[in-house]
């Protein structure tokens, strides 16, 4: 029996709820067939800073490159919040992220028609758009700082502390994930937009040149430009228009969680983090930790299960193990199973964490 090795880390909050519910399916999903899984649990976020000081020991980072894929939950939590910012649990996600090389973050905002009612959306009846974020450059990687002290200027006025993000983006790094955007987009829909700032940003611009000279090579996709603050409004004007959207980190990480929200629930949102063909591939939910729910059965597994099952496909091609799941999660909700966030009518059987992976368990 084909054995694949996935590193789990449950992190925080509700992250160990959701991530041993996607691993019990992972498991139930494998018995049915025929492939067996080594998982091996690592810490990292706020936990780790508990048991060692930091948010992502070296060994968790060994186990991840050691193996076929990695599942993680969320970390962090109101309870690290006063840490030093290059200590806070987050830094363990873009420690993964740069360790693991994983420029590529696809975030599938999919309406299942059995939630359109759970939508804050009006009358939205399809929705199946995949963001192609880029996920080591720009903003949140450029230099950050702030000026020493107060300065004070030659009129006697003091101007307080200067505090600066740089975004930047280089040649390479922009044609790589572009590539991505256009690829995703030949096999889906072949529509492919741009979100950009390129009315006021310089790497915006570059990002658009570079866009334009590659669209030759690729006839059969048709590509468009918006700039983000537009296409914040016309994701809720009209979603079903979209196809792939390719963006910048900081961009693709406010509009993914704009797009999610239009399909019912942060807790129905997947999402994957390719590198180069050949490394392994990190798997989690959109959401964060939920403090506010964390022990409570409330939060949704399905996020998590649907991110096991892009793992599936995406970094172990066990294509029919990946529709398997997605398929027991359309017939869970299409019996009525809901967990509180998605619930929108008094027809629902309301469950807990562990009612909702029962439920995806028994469909399978
Ligand atoms: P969040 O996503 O944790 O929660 C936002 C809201 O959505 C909350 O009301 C929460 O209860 C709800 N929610 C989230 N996931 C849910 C689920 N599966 N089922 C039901 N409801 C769910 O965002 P936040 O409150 O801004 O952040 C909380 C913590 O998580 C912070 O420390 C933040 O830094 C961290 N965070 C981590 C990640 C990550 O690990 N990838 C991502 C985002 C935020």
């Amino acid at each position: 029996m084909k054995t694949y090795k996935i590193a789990v880390i449950p992190g925080d909050g509700i992250g160990p709820e959701v991530t041993f519910s996607a691993v019990a399916v992972l498991k139930a999903a494998g018995e049915r067939e025929g492939i067996a899984f080594e998982f091996t649990e690592c810490d990292a976020g706020g936990c780790a800073i508990d048991k060692y000081g930091i948010p992502l020991p070296e060994a968790t980072l060994d186990t991840c490159r050691a193996s076929d894929a990695v599942l993680l939950g969320a970390v962090g939590g109101p309870r690290w919040d006063s840490v030093e910012p290059s200590l806070r649990p987050e830094r363990a996600l873009l420690g993964l992220r740069a360790g693991l090389g994983l420029y590529s973050n696809l975030r599938p905002a999919l309406m299942f028609k059995e939630l359109a009612s759970a939508s804050p959306v009006k009358n939205v009846e399809s929705m199946d758009i995949l963001i192609v974020r880029e996920l080591t450059g720009g903003i949140y990687f450029g230099k950050h700082g702030r000026s020493d002290s107060a300065e004070v200027l030659s009129d006697g006025t003091v101007k307080g502390v200067t505090a600066y993000d740089t975004e930047e983006y280089s040649t390479a790094e922009i044609t790589r994930i572009l590539k991505e955007g256009f690829r995703y987009a030949q096999g889906r829909n072949k529509k492919l937009t741009l979100v950009d700032k390129a009315n006021v940003l310089e790497s915006s611009r570059l990002w658009r040149e570079i866009a334009s000279s590659m669209a030759p090579s690729y006839p059969d996709v048709e590509l468009d430009y918006l700039y983000v603050d537009n296409c914040s409004m016309q994701l809720i004007h009209r979603p079903s228009s979209f196809d792939v959207i390719v963006t910048s980190n900081m961009f693709g990480d406010i509009l993914s969680d704009e797009a999610g929200m239009i399909t019912g629930s942060i807790g129905m949102l997947p999402s994957a983090s390719l590198g180069a063909p050949g490394t392994p591939g990190m798997y989690e939910p959109v959401h964060g930790s939920a403090p506010d729910i964390a022990g409570t059965g409330k939060a949704n597994p399905l996020a998590t299960i649907l991110s096991a099952s892009m793992l599936l496909r995406w970094s172990l091609g066990e294509t029919a193990a990946s529709d398997r799941i997605e398929k027991a999660v359309r017939s869970a909700l299409a019996d009525g199973f809901r967990t509180c966030d998605i619930a929108s009518s008094e027809s629902d059987k309301i469950v807990d964490t562990d009612g909702m992976t029962a439920a995806v368990i028994q469909m399978l």
